[in-house]
């Protein structure tokens, strides 16, 4: 590939994966998996029901005893035996006889079907049966919920609560899941200085470290960040060097055309891979993609919005195929919204718009609010941003008209504004 190339974000996209592999894979207790990506096939090794058993305090019954029951005309049936939740029920059913048992515990031989408790009536050591719904009602059958030689999750699910329940049902205190990528986040710039530093004239604070960091995060990565490099080739050869145990390296800044941009040269110095360096869209088009050794580099725009928007156009999908995640997974997910209020992109890149997207009362359609503030350097265009809203170069979108969105938050309900 011609590394000069300026790339379609789709190409650039294919690209980076294609020089992406799996990270490795570790074992964690239950607790920690939450939010980790499994990493073997979980068996369900035996049945889930474990046993028949009730799913109504009631009577145990055989139907054909009960069947035809009425208030008005109850079935008498002899109580052998109460069989609460955690034992095992001693006596089988004869015919005329039930048994009192718990919701969870096992039916007796001989019994078929359920009554619960609010259908019958207790006479001592007999119960008069006022209803009977079916052959099998109210008994949660072995193996209906999971069977114990078929596989429950598969490789790539991501672990939320509701899995940790699965596994925790299955007996799986340990996990084998995805290794964590752990990402070193590197910015440059004679003007920077760290957060918690005095501002001096002309300085700029480092929010891009941060902010890199916590998207990272977001993204089941760990962050490792480095000290500012000064715009100097040996202050960022050394902060490179650092970075080299990571699985993934992050700078931002010093990758455009500037007098003082030496990130690039650096690079080409340590023998680094250039993949390619620039992408049609707006903002985020001086992006750096080159390996060094088997080490993925992302030199990423310096201004804070363009930085965000490739993290989320080129890491998020290579953090989430190193990690492990379905293809389904890595890109953000993609809808149509109808649009607030016109947009026109009079540029020659596709434009990405942070947005909020929303949820029309009423209609229930997916509305999108573009920001006024668009500036790749105004941060606040980020502050309430669930959506970025793509313009293709010279597009004139009208109000009301449909416009393709990227999704990067939970979205909710909102009123949209006066037709
Ligand atoms: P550069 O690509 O180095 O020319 O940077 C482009 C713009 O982004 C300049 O206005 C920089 O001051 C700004 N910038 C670069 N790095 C950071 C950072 N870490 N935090 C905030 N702004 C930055
Ligand atoms: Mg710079």
């Amino acid at each position: 590939m011609n590394a000069d190339r300026m790339l379609t974000p789709e190409e650039a996209c294919d690209t980076v994966l294609a020089h992406i592999a799996p990270l490795g894979i570790e074992r964690v207790s239950l607790l920690d998996a939450t939010g980790r990506v499994l990493a073997r096939d979980v068996l369900a090794r035996r049945d889930n029901p474990p046993h028949d058993n009730s799913a109504m305090d009631g009577f145990a019954v055989r139907f054909a005893d009960a069947q035809g029951a009425t208030t008005e005309q109850p079935i008498t049936l002899q109580v052998v035996e109460d069989i609460p939740a955690g034992t095992v029920p001693q006596k089988a059913l004869e015919p005329g006889q039930a048994s009192r048992i718990m919701t969870g515990a096992i039916i007796p031989e001989g019994a078929d079907a359920i009554v619960p408790v609010e259908d019958t009536r207790s006479q001592g050591e007999q119960v008069a049966i006022l209803d009977v719904e079916e052959r099998g009602a109210h008994i949660r059958m072995r193996g209906e919920d999971m069977r114990g030689d078929e596989p429950v999750l598969e490789k790539g699910q991501v672990l939320g609560p509701g899995e940790i329940s699965v596994l925790a049902t299955l007996q799986q205190s340990f996990v084998t899941v995805y290794r964590r990528a752990r990402v070193a986040i590197i910015t440059t710039g004679d003007e920077l200085v760290e957060i918690e530093d005095p501002v001096g004239p002309g300085q700029i604070v480092n929010g891009n470290t941060a902010a890199l960091a916590a998207f990272c995060r977001a993204h089941g990565a760990e962050p490792l960040m480095l000290p500012i490099a000064r715009d100097d080739m040996d202050d960022i050869r050394r902060t490179i060097e650092t970075a080299l145990d990571a699985d993934f390296i992050l700078s931002s800044g010093g990758v455009s055309v500037g007098d003082f941009d030496f990130v690039k040269q650096v690079l080409d110095e340590m023998q680094a891979k250039t993949i390619f360096w620039r992408v049609a869209m707006k903002p985020g088009k001086p992006l750096l993609f080159c390996t060094i050794g088997s080490t993925p580099y992302f030199g990423l725009p310096g201004n804070p919005v363009s930085s965000m928007m490739s993290f989320l156009q080129f890491v998020r999908p290579a953090l989430y195929k190193a990690g492990g995640y379905p293809p389904a997974a890595w890109p953000l997910p993609r809808a149509t919204a109808l649009l607030d209020s016109a947009v026109e992109n009079d540029g020659s890149r596709r434009n990405y718009m942070r947005c909020r997207l929303y949820y029309c009362n009423g209609s229930g359609a997916l509305r999108a609010s573009v920001f006024e503030r668009q500036g790749s350097h105004m941060v606040s265009s980020m502050i309430g941003a669930n959506g970025i809203a793509l313009f293709a170069p010279e597009a004139q979108v009208k109000e009301g008209e449909s416009v393709s969105v990227q999704i990067i938050g939970p979205i909710a309900q909102g009123e949209a504004p006066d037709a």
